[in-house]
């Protein structure tokens, strides 16, 4: 039988509500599908901070180092930052850690809006057409984020010059042109590249080694788009994206961007992907929200975000497809019955009923 060795690592928030419902989900899909999970859960954040002294205690790091996979809830608690020293604080000492320990370079981040959510897209009904269902690639370790130089400086005349540089090798674009195309190939083989051709030597390089990497997959359909142009179709016809590629700075804008379609930060996961060592690709899997100080502990928070990490998690760390495509119809079907958490809920939704997490974890399993 399969076994594949995951670290769940809840955090704080609501962190350790919504781990608890996909644990719950993941266990039902191991029943269902005969593979194995070993899942064992570690501190990390305020949670390793009070019980070791440190955001990513060291036998948290130890338990991820020996896992094919992070299933990962959220950190962060802003009432206590002022506590301790900024590079302490969880969002750095644990998350960009992690992020660095493992070389994480793809970020994958689905936004899908059911139908029966059109309520909480703001964009118009006719706009949405037969619902949204994107899939932003951001190239996450390269660019301007990380270019050098990088620096502010002096000018004689008392001003100041800051400087950022944009920079990308070929290997560091044909390794997420691949991830993008691949994952084009599990869902409607469409991939739109993003750039800025006409004015950056980056968006000349990044349009031509995707064309080439494309070449090797010739049953996607490839189109190119300049990244203002994107912004605007985004809004204006959503409907026509499958998988958008894009390189770290625009994808973390258009990403969100295409998250605010979405309806709630309850609902969208998102997957961080590292380097592969053969069938497996290790993988970082967390909602795309924070911790939610104002809702947690409360059985408020929506845990559909977190379940769709784990089947993100299913899919490209594990290879099991049809397992993470059963979590995502029960989710479709515990919203199509009705089920709501607060962040989703419309009260003049004939047939919605407003449920706690909890309620929605057992939904959402019974319907695997
Ligand atoms: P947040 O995402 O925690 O919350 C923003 C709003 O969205 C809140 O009103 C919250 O109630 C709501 N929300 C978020 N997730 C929800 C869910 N699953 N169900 C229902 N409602 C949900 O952002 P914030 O308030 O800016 O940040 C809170 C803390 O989380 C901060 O310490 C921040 O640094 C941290 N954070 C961590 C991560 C991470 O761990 N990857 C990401 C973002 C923010």
């Amino acid at each position: 039988m399969n076994t594949f060795k995951i670290a769940a690592l809840a955090g704080d928030g609501i962190g350790p509500e919504v781990m608890r419902e996909a644990i719950k989900v993941l266990r039902a899909t191991e029943k269902k599908f005969g593979f194995k999970l070993e899942i064992t859960e570690a501190p990390v954040g305020w949670a390793g901070i009070d019980s070791d002294g440190k955001a990513l205690p060291e036998k948290t790091l130890a338990l991820c180092k020996q896992s094919d996979s992070i299933l990962f809830g959220s950190v962060g608690l802003p009432d206590r930052d002022a506590t301790i020293p900024k590079e302490e604080r969880p969002e750095r000492a644990a998350l960009l850690r992690i992020r660095k320990e493992f070389s994480l370079f793809a970020n994958l981040r689905p936004v899908k809006l059911p139908k029966a959510l059109a309520h909480a897209c703001p964009l118009a009904k006719e706009r949405q057409g037969d619902g949204i269902d994107i899939l932003v690639v951001r190239e996450l370790t390269g660019g301007m984020y990380f270019g050098q130089p990088k620096k502010t400086e002096n000018l004689p005349d008392g001003n100041f010059r800051a400087i950022d540089t944009m920079v990308y090798t070929t290997p560091e674009i044909e390794r997420i042109a691949h991830v993008a195309f691949k994952a084009a190939r599990l869902r409607r083989k469409k991939l739109t590249s993003i750039d800025k051709a006409n004015v950056l030597e980056n968006g000349i390089l990044w349009r031509e080694v995707v064309t080439r990497v494309g070449k090797h997959y010739s049953d996607v359909t490839l189109e190119h788009q300049f990244v203002d142009n994107a912004a605007m179709q985004l809004v204006l016809r959503p409907t026509q994206f499958d998988v958008m590629l894009c390189e770290n700075m625009f994808g973390d804008i258009l990403s969100d961007e295409a998250a605010a379609l979405g309806g709630s930060l309850g609902m969208l996961p998102s997957a961080s992907l590292g380097a592969s060592s053969g069938e497996k690709i290790f993988g970082f899997y967390e909602p795309a929200g924070g911790t939610a100080p104002d809702i947690a502990g409360k059985n408020l928070a929506n845990p559909i975000a977190q379940i769709l990490s784990a089947a993100l998690m299913l899919r490209h760390s594990f290879g099991l497809n049809e397992a993470a495509a059963a979590i995502e119809i029960a989710v479709g079907k515990a919203i199509d019955s009705g089920n709501r958490t607060g962040d989703i809920f419309n009260p003049n939704e004939s047939g919605a009923q407003k449920i706690g997490t909890r309620e929605m974890g057992d939904a959402i399993a019974a319907a695997i």
